[in-house]
């Protein structure tokens, strides 16, 4: 039932984030007016607007114009419910820090989603992540062995490792490929993965997403899709591998670092 409930509540996060990849890059309001059809812009009934199900009953259809809305939509609540149940079975035992850690990973999604979009992260998200993870520091089982206030210390170094290693790798990247590979919004949210998952993950995160980007990069230029030169955005990658490293790393210590 509790894990029923986890994955319900992610499905509700993942319509909000859906509200929020829209609206944030566009300056409007994210709590009102309510959700609209992103064709017709007609309101969409509550009836209407429960997530996952509402669009498969409609068939993914706007039930007044019956323009298709795009399988996205039911792709980000379908991707926040099985996140939100796997911080469940990780850390069910542990409510307040599960809720906390289903929150950064609705905040790493919404930013991967506007990244891909626009090629912007927006810092308010960024900077959300930074003080979220410093409050949450004391919950969080990752950092500092039970011990609040250097659970605190970790989660605020962690988001200094984050920037500055960052501003390293771009530094070093620009030095030696003469262009910009990540823009100042990578460094701020590195911060705040960094603030979630110490130095350490910050650092896996960089390398595991440096990783996955490439891998997608090089596919997209083999295939002929993009041109070298051609900008990549970072986050959702970044975001990706601060995830996987959330949940299945860092415990480990990976690569190099036992940390426990
Ligand atoms: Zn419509």
């Amino acid at each position: 039932m509790a894990g029923f409930l986890s994955f319900f509540w992610g499905a509700c996060l993942g319509s909000f984030i859906n509200v929020l990849a829209y609206r944030l890059p566009r300056e409007e309001s994210v709590v009102s007016p309510g959700s609209r059809c992103p064709r017709c812009g007609r309101p969409i009934a509550p009836y209407d607007n429960i997530p996952v199900l509402s669009w498969l009953l409609l068939r993914g259809r706007c039930r007044r114009c019956r323009k298709p809305i795009p399988a996205r939509y039911i792709a980000v609540e379908a991707v926040m419910a099985c996140l939100s149940l796997a911080v469940w079975l990780r850390w069910g035992e542990r409510p307040a820090w599960a809720a906390a850690a289903v929150l950064a990973c609705g905040a790493l999604l919404a930013v991967s989603l506007i990244d891909w979009d626009t090629g912007y992260i927006p810092d308010v998200l960024s900077f959300a992540l930074i003080a979220g993870g410093v409050l949450a520091a004391p919950l969080n089982p990752l950092l500092g062995q039970g011990v609040w206030y250097w659970a605190a210390a970790s989660s605020v170094l962690g988001a200094g490792v984050g920037f500055l290693i960052c501003w390293a790798t771009a530094a070093a990247g620009k030095r030696i490929f003469g262009k910009e590979a990540m823009g100042g919004g990578d460094l701020i949210l590195l911060a705040g993965i960094g603030a979630w998952s110490g130095g350490v993950g910050a650092y896996d995160s960089l390398l595991l997403g440096s990783l996955v980007g490439a891998v997608y990069g090089v596919g997209r230029v083999l295939k002929g899709e993009l041109r070298l030169a051609d900008p990549v955005p970072f986050g959702p990658f970044l975001a990706v591998g601060a995830v996987f490293n959330f949940f299945v790393l860092l415990p480990l210590g990976f690569p190099f670092v036992p940390i426990r």
